[in-house]
């Protein structure tokens, strides 16, 4: 068995005990074994803070940009290569491949930029300085200065490549150091990406480094001031907010969790309009890309009442379309679920969800393209509607092709029912009436991460209701976890500690010039 090693404390070690077995999820097959059994964790992080934390803050922004700009290339270099391990490894089509792939080179890629803009600074200036004296002979000037401490990003399934660049850009072009831990089901992915990289001798020893396989044993090597970075469910974040080093406050959380996202039909698109036809499409993009396994994908489609058979309809229409099977087949459209233990957890979801809905469409009657039905973790997509929706389908995240149609009787109902899920990640609306939009936007900004909006002259070149685009913010309060990262250099203040300098103006204004070397010790 292909074992994935460990890389700690400027070693590559394989963990001990029985590995944790990683299965192409189409045919079972097993493709790898990770275990991180028996590592001195808290030796590999100490050297993490101490070598790559030092070598990192040594250097301005625009140093560890020119970092990431050497990452992305060495990325793009081995494309091909990430492309048939998710084919392998995460059962995806290429177009689903590449949401992960290519969209973590392309946020590596835009930190990289936004870095270089940086220029030679060693630390940030927040706002200018305020005078604190009426004689203007004293004044306070806030600052960002790296944090001295690591960062540990623990990620999700779903995106074994983008979720770890996508945190590990902005923490190592803010100067720290990062322990990377993918969730074991996908994580020979992430494996080779770190490989590749640190093959390639780019980055400062200690800067990077790789857990793989069990999570025992990461959150007590924490130390005060270490950050931590989670994405995945609710009910993992919930246990490591009860952990003490979290409780006590020692260590800075950012936690991206479930979100049952909206999408919601404005009262003046007409059947078969353009902002019609744009929700049809997007709801089906949404429930078919990764099988709906994103964590903004559309689950559930807010249309008003009389619209209400008409987008149900145009929907199954289209989701009736969808080849589902192998992704290594072209006419496939929607490869698999990450595993069979994920295809059953989405089959109980649906289940619960379906004791409190009708069935619109349901695709399980159809052949999957060239799998074993009962082997492989290939399911169909499922559009389900309710007239009259129980709380359980405005809080419930089924994490795969499962939406669910709703109706509204007028906007206040829409903003409402849109909020019944407790904080989302986003919400997308589709209209040709401009004040729709900006209500909406205003309703609804308080509690999603990201308001989409889509009006007919944006219908082809909106980037996507569930993309995540490195300029915007991607976060959600409530039950989407409360965090917040990237939103361009945004992203870059959870690495960050804010604090005030009190001096004489003139002292102040050699702040920004301080030399990188006093970071460093
Ligand atoms: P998960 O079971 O919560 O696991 C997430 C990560 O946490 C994995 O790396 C896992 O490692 C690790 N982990 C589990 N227990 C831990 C513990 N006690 N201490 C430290 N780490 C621990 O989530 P998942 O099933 O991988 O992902 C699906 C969920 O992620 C969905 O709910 C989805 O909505 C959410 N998600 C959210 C976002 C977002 O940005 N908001 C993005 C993607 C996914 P192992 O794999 O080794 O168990």
């Amino acid at each position: 068995m292909h074992i994935l090693e460990n890389y700690v404390a400027g070693q590559w070690r394989a963990g001990q005990g029985q590995p944790a077995r990683l299965h192409d999820p189409v045919t079972g097959a097993v493709l790898a074994g990770a275990s991180s059994a028996g590592l001195d964790l808290p030796a590999a992080f100490a050297w993490a803070r101490q070598q790559g934390g030092a070598a990192l803050r040594a250097m301005s922004y625009a140093q560890r940009a020119a970092l990431l700009a050497r990452v992305a290339e060495v990325l793009t270099a081995h494309r091909d290569k990430y492309f048939e391990i998710a084919l392998a490894n995460s059962g995806t089509v290429q177009a689903d491949s590449a949401i992960d792939i290519d969209g973590a080179l392309y946020t590596v890629g835009y930190y990289a930029k936004q870095g270089s803009r940086l220029a030679e600074d060693a630390w940030r200036m927040d706002g200018p300085a305020d005078a604190l004296a009426r004689d203007n002979a004293y004044a306070v000037q806030h600052v960002r200065t790296p944090a001295r401490g690591l960062a540990l990003l623990i990620n999700a399934f779903n995106f074994p490549s983008w979720g770890l660049w996508e945190k590990a850009a902005p923490a190592l072009l803010s100067g720290v150091p990062i322990v990377v831990k993918p969730a074991t089901s996908t994580a020979w992915l992430a494996h080779e990406m770190v490989r590749d990289v640190i093959q390639a001798g780019i980055l400062p020893p200690g800067a990077l480094s790789l857990v793989c396989g069990g999570s025992a044993g990461l959150l007590d090597a924490l130390r005060p001031l270490d950050l931590l970075s989670f994405t995945g469910s609710a009910d993992t974040a919930a246990q490591l907010r009860a952990h003490p080093a979290l409780l006590r406050g020692e260590v800075s959380l950012n936690a991206e969790t479930d979100s049952v996202n909206s999408a919601v039909l404005g009262p003046d698109a007409a059947e078969g309009g353009p902002a019609f036809d744009a929700l049809v499409r997007e709801v089906v993009r949404e429930m078919r890309a990764k099988s709906g396994q994103k964590c903004t994908a559309i689950r559930r489609i807010l249309v008003p009442a009389e619209r209400y058979d008409a987008v149900a309809g145009a929907i199954s229409a289209q989701l009736a379309r969808i080849t589902v099977g192998n992704p290594r087949h072209d006419s496939v459209k929607m490869g698999a679920l990450v595993s069979r233990a994920q295809f059953d957890n989405v089959q109980s979801g649906l289940a619960a969800l379906r004791g409190a809905a009708e069935v619109l469409y349901d695709g399980a009657g159809l052949p999957l393209v060239d799998a074993d039905p009962a082997v492989a973790a290939c399911m169909a997509p499922t559009l389900l509607g309710a007239r009259q929706p129980q709380a359980l389908l405005h809080q419930t995240e089924v994490f795969g092709p499962v939406a669910t149609l709703m109706p509204y009787r007028d906007t206040a109902q829409a903003w409402a029912m849109a909020r019944l899920g407790e904080g989302s990640l986003v919400a997308s609306l589709y209209s040709d009436d401009s004040d729709f939009l900006a209500q909406g936007a205003q309703a609804l900004a308080e509690s999603h991460g990201r308001v989409h909006l889509v009006s007919p002259e944006a219908a082809k070149s909106h980037t996507g209701h569930g993309n995540v685009m490195p300029q915007s913010l991607h976060g959600g309060p409530g039950r989407a976890g409360g965090g917040q990262e990237l939103g361009g250099l945004r992203a870059l203040d959870f690495y960050h500690r804010r604090s005030a300098v009190q001096g004489a103006p003139a002292r102040l204004e050699s702040l920004p010039t301080a030399r990188a070397a006093a970071f460093a010790e």
